[in-house]
């Protein structure tokens, strides 16, 4: 069996580090590993207008962003399909067959759609369309026959959900869906990274993010004024770790060539979380070894981006050929999903002579 990736982000900002931790990195990691027949990264933005539906400039405007965002990461055209969701109709259509596999009250207990829902504060208005983006998205996974989504935590229910439908669809249907396995971050810190807040997600919708195309001192600010341990006041208190923002980044981020660099006192983490947690470390020394950690990561992502912003039309065929590319497999995969549910009238010799010998003795 072939070995394809599916995976995408919302056009609804520019991309932040929770992104690149979570699934970004993993993609391009995966994109020069070789080690897969075809990989199609999505711009959803048909996804995006499901809650944001009075907004779709906002959309519109932050296409480019994303694409900007994934060539600055490492993805490369020639190797990956980048592509426009609302550009392959076929989705649609998909969808629309796959909602009849699915229960409103499945779809209710779906944990990520339940507080994005409260986050929204659409308890008593939800859309339709937002509410039904779970089967969307498994259109969009099984359009390409995904076998690998690599994804942050948040979209484990999504990917339950596709599970579901594809099982629903074979044995109902007959077997034509493939069943994608969800490819997690192996570092732990990566999995939901934290907003510089320490709310428990950094998310676009809750502002508390460091983008990848981040300044050095927009970063810097930014850094500096992160949630640490609350309870760590002087510079000898003992601090914790847990919930603490900061070195949850380093976990994400952190190499220990970057100790020999910036902070030859300590050999890696671990000795520096001993430290912290002894007492005597202070925050303001912690935060701008990460500031240098991220900085040194970023940088290469800056510079390759300022490359493309120089030919915006170019990133724009880029995701126009994209979007060619990936309309031929969703056509593809329709074409075998109306055959097996016998949505094929026209082309079926079998069906109209039936029809003609059931009228032949009238
Ligand atoms: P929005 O607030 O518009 O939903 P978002 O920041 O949640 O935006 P998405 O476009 O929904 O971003 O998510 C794209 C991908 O990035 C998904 O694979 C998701 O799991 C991953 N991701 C998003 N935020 C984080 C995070 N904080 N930590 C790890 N992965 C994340
Ligand atoms: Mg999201």
């Amino acid at each position: 069996m072939s070995k394809i990736i599916l995976t995408g982000d919302r056009p609804t900002g520019k991309l932040h580090v929770g992104h690149y931790v979570g699934s970004l990195r993993r993609r391009v990691q995966l994109q020069n590993s070789n080690e897969f027949d075809k990989i199609f990264i999505m711009i959803a933005d048909a996804q995006a207008l499901t809650d944001n539906a009075d907004n779709p400039e906002k959309i519109r405007q932050n296409i480019i962003e994303v694409a900007l965002d994934y060539l600055s990461a490492g993805l490369d055209p020639e190797k990956s399909t980048l592509f426009i969701q609302s550009q392959i109709p076929q989705l649609c259509e998909l969808s629309f067959y796959y909602m009849n596999l699915v229960t409103v009250s499945r779809l209710q207990r779906n944990p990520t759609v339940k507080s994005e829902i409260q986050m929204r504060n659409f308890e008593t208005s939800i859309p339709v369309g937002f509410f039904t983006y779970p089967i969307s998205q498994a259109a969009d996974i099984t359009a390409f026959k995904a076998t690998c989504v690599p994804v942050g935590e948040d979209q484990l229910p999504m990917l339950e959900q596709t599970k579901e439908i594809v099982r629903k669809f074979n044995a109902v249907y007959g077997e034509t869906l493939v069943e994608p396995e969800i490819l997690l971050p192996d570092n732990k810190a990566c999995l939901r990274l934290p907003g510089t807040d320490g709310k428990a997600k950094m998310s676009k919708s809750l502002g508390n993010c460091i983008y990848l195309s981040e300044d050095e001192k927009e970063l810097s600010r930014k850094v500096m004024s992160m949630y640490t341990d609350p309870d760590h006041l002087k510079v000898s208190d003992p601090g914790k770790i847990e919930g603490n923002t900061v070195f949850t980044y380093l976990d994400a981020f952190c190499k220990d060539e970057y100790f020999a660099e910036y902070l030859p006192d300590y050999n890696n983490l671990d000795e520096l979380k001993e430290h912290y947690q002894r007492g005597g470390l202070g925050d303001v020394k912690v935060k701008k070894f990460l500031n240098k950690v991220l900085n040194e990561e970023l940088a290469p992502l800056r510079e390759r981006r300022r490359q493309y912003e120089k030919d915006i039309p170019y990133v724009y065929e880029i995701l126009k050929k994209g979007s060619e590319t990936a309309r031929e497999t969703a056509e593809q995969t329709l074409t075998e999903v109306k055959n097996a549910m016998k949505i094929n009238y026209f082309e079926d010799e079998q069906l109209i002579k039936i029809q003609s010998e059931k009228y032949a003795n009238n």
